[in-house]
């Protein structure tokens, strides 16, 4: 077995900084790309090569207004105890796409549902990507949740997808970021 990559839930920092993440990418409203570039905050997306495919220009806009696209697989299937040839067709498959499509490699990757094994973990690396993560919040309906506690603490990964309440989940996440006292950070630039 070959070197794995990280797998976080946070970044160990006692730096004021947390890190907002958006998923998938299926909706695309082109009010949150007017959101995110008016927030002027630094977030990444995982993208799945499926939910982008009719629309990859949509995530072009969003990168112009400095967000940063990470992999996110082909198809979003569930990873965990699947076969290697599976797991690298699915992970290494969607950087080589997103690669191809951004001008762009990917080098963070999420794995669907936050579900992982060794195997993900040893093919991230093998392809070429540093780190896999899991999340300390959600954000749905404009509702943040906690794992732990009742605020955002420093460096941890909030995790929002691409949904009909895009707004109110993205404002509620900075929201929660701004009422712990931190400011949104980039999530690469915490990974050496
Ligand atoms: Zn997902």
């Amino acid at each position: 077995m070959g070197p794995a990559a990280a797998w976080l839930t946070h970044i160990p920092t006692s730096q004021k900084v947390a890190f907002l993440t958006i998923d998938d990418g299926w909706v695309k409203q082109p009010e949150a790309i007017q959101l995110v570039q008016a927030a002027h905050v630094p977030v990444t997306l995982f993208l799945t090569i499926d939910a982008i495919r009719n629309n990859p220009g949509y995530f072009k806009r969003l990168e112009a207004g400095g967000a940063v696209i990470e992999a996110h697989t082909l198809t979003h299937p569930e990873l965990k105890g699947k076969p290697l040839a599976f797991q690298q067709h699915e992970i290494c498959g969607s950087a080589d796409q997103l690669g191809a499509l951004y001008g762009r490699r990917p080098v963070l990757f999420r794995p669907p549902f936050g579900d992982k094994d060794l195997t993900t973990l040893l093919v991230t690396h093998q392809c070429g990507m540093k780190a896999a993560f899991f999340w300390k919040e959600t954000v749905d309906k404009g509702v943040v949740h906690f794992q732990e506690g009742h605020t955002v603490q420093p460096g941890d990964i909030i995790l929002m997808h691409f949904r009909p309440a895009f707004a109110a989940d993205f404002l509620a996440a900075l929201q929660a970021i701004h009422d712990a006292g931190l400011t949104p950070a980039l999530l690469e630039n915490y990974i050496p």
